[in-house]
């Protein structure tokens, strides 16, 4: 342990080296440093480093090593796992957000703090795009390492998928690749393990050509909601890969049913396929041909609610968990914002490769409660909403979990969402490269 002196001299010295900014408690700007999207993650570090480069990286690192600190890592800060991070360094990637486009590789260099909204309108002027997280300001390190799921994702699989290599900072500071010629056991375990293992400066994805996405947003009253989950269900089943999208009962002055089909095509394509929904009773309607990079904004939460969400993977949406969907949906906690998200998977999902540890390949559908509230004497109600939502549809459970989606659930659903039979791989990864397990504030896999 450190002494206060020493620590003392430590930060100085810290301060004096980091390109980027430096904050500690009392510091100015200290407060606001430590806000995330979620207002209920009240954290209190010891110490934030705001690095501007892999360098910075690597010295916070080392400073966090030379003190024992334990270390997390804040890309876009929408993470609802690992939250109690007080007394922690903070590597703070915000700053690292440029992103490179090589159009003739079709592949993308995105440094770690880069968020969706960053990558996406890099890579759209190209025609290009890679499956991201259906935020802008998601970051794309903590969604592509926790093995998140997009619009895109039936098309060309989910990110993990995409993924062609990794630049790490390791828990010894020092700057390594991962991809499939260099340490290729730690970039397997980076495909679903998260921020486990390291710190990702940045990380290279495949891009794919995207010319034209359409979409058919359509708004409707909540009795409607049912018949429109019915009719996207059929859609989605007789349709090809390239559909994709959700219904989401939405609490916005009231609960509407949203519904978004979206086609990786062009707009005469999606009427083809949209014609069921479109005939069904709805208030308003947005059809045709928009750049994807928008579309990414259409679902946008607002940040500085208090949130809580969690996500169940389904075997298959028959009508009478339809009808519970709905029902459930009527409880919702009425702060705008508020979602009750039903996605579809299969497609390139289902068909990718089945080693990397993600578990939910196998699931038809996403059911996504995610609660928003201003007033914290709704903390016990709204997640109690979220937890409630999710043991209903827990029946037709595949058992698999989408990590990105979930927060501190307990080691059962980490080990259901790494995939059961990868957890012991997993943790000889750990223990190789991070023993003392530095980096915890996740969906934490132990050293063995
Ligand atoms: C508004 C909103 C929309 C979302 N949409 C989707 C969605 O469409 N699909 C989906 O699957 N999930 C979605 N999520 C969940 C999101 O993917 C996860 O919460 C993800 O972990 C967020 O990453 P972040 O970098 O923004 O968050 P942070 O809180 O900054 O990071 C979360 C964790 O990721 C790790 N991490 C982040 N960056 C790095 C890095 N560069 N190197 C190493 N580790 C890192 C760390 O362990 C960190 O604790 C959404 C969340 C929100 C709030």
């Amino acid at each position: 342990m450190a002494t206060r002196s020493t620590a003392h001299t430590a930060l100085a010295a810290l301060r004096e080296d980091l390109v980027g900014d430096v904050f500690a408690p009392g510091d100015p700007g200290y407060d606001e440093a430590r806000a995330v999207f979620n207002a209920l993650t009240d954290r209190r570090p010891a110490v934030i480093a705001q690095c501007a480069n892999a360098a910075d990286v690597v010295r916070a690192v080392r400073f966090a090593r030379d003190l024992d600190l334990h270390i997390a890592v804040r890309g876009g800060g929408h993470g609802l796992v690992g939250a109690r991070i007080d007394g922690a360094l903070v590597v703070d990637l915000r700053r690292m957000h440029g992103v490179t486009v090589d159009p003739a590789a079709e592949a993308v260099r995105v440094e770690g703090g880069a968020t969706t909204g960053h990558l996406d309108r890099a890579t759209q002027p190209y025609g290009l795009a890679t499956p991201g997280a259906r935020a802008p300001s998601t970051g794309v390190g903590g969604f592509v390492l926790g093995g998140g799921t997009g619009w895109l994702d039936r098309v060309f699989g989910p990110a993990v998928d995409n993924l062609l290599g990794v630049e790490l900072v390791t828990a010894d500071a020092e700057r390594v690749h991962a991809n499939a010629d260099e340490n290729p056991e730690l970039f397997w375990a980076l495909h679903g393990g998260g921020g486990n293992f390291g710190v990702a400066t940045a990380l290279t994805l495949e891009l794919h050509e995207l010319p034209e996405f359409s979409v058919a947003l359509l708004r409707g009253r909540p009795e409607f909601g049912p018949d429109a989950v019915r009719a996207f269900r059929e859609i989605v089943r007789a349709g090809p890969d390239e559909v994709g999208g959700a219904v989401m009962y939405l609490a916005a002055d009231g609960v509407l049913c949203g519904t978004l089909l979206t086609y990786a095509g062009g707009e005469a394509g999606l009427r083809r396929l949209a014609g069921p929904l479109l005939a069904l009773p709805h208030e308003a309607e947005v059809v045709g041909t928009l750049p994807y990079a928008d579309v990414q904004c259409l679902l946008e939460p607002l940040s500085g609610l208090r949130d809580h969400w969690s996500a169940e993977c389904l075997t298959d949406l028959p009508d009478e968990l339809v009808d519970l969907l709905a029902a459930r949906a009527d409880s919702m906690p009425a702060s705008n914002g508020s979602q009750h998200v039903i996605f579809p998977l299969g497609g390139a999902i289902a068909a990718g490769p089945r080693e990397y540890p993600v578990s939910y390949r196998d699931a038809s559908w996403l059911v996504h409660p995610f609660a928003c509230w201003a007033d914290p004497a709704d903390d016990e109600r709204a997640p109690a909403w979220v937890r409630d939502a999710c043991a209903e549809v827990r029946p037709w459970s595949t058992g698999a979990v989408c990590l990105d989606l979930i927060g501190d659930e307990g080691p059962e659903r980490v080990r259901a969402g790494l995939g059961a039979g990868n957890l012991l791989r997993l943790e000889k990864v750990k223990r190789r490269w991070d023993p003392d397990n530095v980096f915890r504030f996740n969906h934490n896999i132990e050293p063995v």
